[in-house]
C-alpha cells in the first residue's frame, strides 16, 4: 500500500488533532475504545494526498477550529454535502464520527425517493474544518476543481439513547455497515441509511468498501416523480452561488 510511508509520517505529527482526538475519544469511551483511532490517524491519508502550499483545503492541523465549527451544543454531530466537479461530478458526503469526517463520494448524489438507491463509494477521512471548505481545488492537484457547500447542518444517528451516546452510536453503526441517521439539513432531511454492500478487497489499490444511501419512508421522502433533490437545488446553501460562480471566484470563502 502506498500510504504506508506518510501515514507513518504524518502519525508521529504533533498537535494536529489532540484535542479532537481526546474528546470523541471520550465520548466513544464505554464501547469502541479498541477501534477508535485519533483523529491525527485518520487524516494521514487526507494529508498524504494534498500539497498544502498549492490547495486552499484545510490540513487538519489548524490550532483552533475555524469560526463557524467551534461552538457547537454537545453531543450534536455535523455533516456536510459537497457537490465537486472534479474529473468526474460527484457528491461528496461527510458525516462527523470520532472527530474526523467519514466520507463517500456519491456520483449521482443523493435521492429522496426511498426507492431509489444511490452508490456511496468510501474515500478517506477529511478533517472537520473541510465542513466550510468551499471554492476551486487547483488544476493538477488531487480533486482539482470546484466545491460547492451543497448543504450542511447535523444529523442524529438513530437508536440513540441520549445526546452523549450519539458518537458511539454512529461509530456502532459505521462499523456494523448499517448506518441509519436522521439529517437536520436545509436539502437532506428526516431519515436515511447507509448500507455497506461490499467489505475491501484485499489488494486492490482501493481498499475501502462501497455503500448505497437510502432514504427512509418518512414525510420528507420524495417521490422521483414529485421532485430531484440533486437537480432541483443548484447553488451553496452558504452563499448563493452556482458552481460557475464559485469557480470564477478569486477564492472559496474560509
Ligand atoms: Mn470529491
Amino acid at each position: 500500500v502506498r500510504l504506508g510511508v506518510p501515514a507513518r509520517k504524518h502519525a508521529a505529527a504533533p498537535r494536529s488533532g489532540a484535542r479532537t482526538a481526546k474528546a470523541a475519544g471520550s465520548a466513544a469511551k464505554k464501547k469502541t475504545a479498541s477501534t477508535t483511532r485519533s483523529a491525527s490517524e485518520q487524516l494521514a491519508e487526507y494529508r498524504s494526498k494534498r500539497d498544502f502550499s498549492r490547495t486552499a483545503e484545510p490540513s487538519g492541523n489548524e490550532r483552533r477550529p475555524p469560526k463557524s465549527t467551534r461552538r457547537r451544543r454537545p453531543g450534536t454531530l455535523r455533516f456536510v454535502i459537497q457537490k465537486h466537479a472534479a474529473s468526474h461530478l460527484h457528491f461528496d458526503l461527510r458525516l462527523e464520527i470520532d472527530g474526523v469526517m467519514k466520507s463517500w463520494a456519491v456520483p449521482k448524489g443523493p435521492s429522496a425517493d426511498p426507492a431509489v438507491k444511490r452508490l456511496a463509494m468510501q474515500v478517506e477521512d477529511h478533517p472537520i474544518a473541510y465542513n466550510s471548505f468551499e471554492g476551486t481545488i487547483p488544476a493538477g492537484e488531487y480533486g482539482g476543481g470546484t466545491v460547492m457547500l451543497w448543504d450542511t447542518g447535523t444529523y442524529t444517528p438513530e437508536a440513540s439513547t441520549g445526546d452523549r451516546d450519539d458518537n458511539a452510536t454512529a461509530h456502532a453503526g459505521y462499523e456494523r455497515g448499517d448506518l441509519k441517521v436522521v439529517f437536520h439539513g436545509q436539502r437532506m432531511r428526516g431519515s436515511w441509511v447507509l448500507v455497506r454492500t461490499k467489505r475491501p478487497a484485499g489488494g486492490s489499490d482501493s481498499e475501502r468498501p462501497s455503500w448505497l444511501l437510502i432514504k427512509h419512508r418518512d414525510d420528507h421522502a420524495i417521490s422521483a416523480a414529485d421532485g430531484d433533490l440533486v437537480r432541483d437545488h443548484v447553488t451553496s446553501v452558504t452563499t448563493g452561488r452556482d458552481m460557475a460562480r464559485i469557480a470564477a471566484g478569486t477564492r472559496g470563502r474560509g
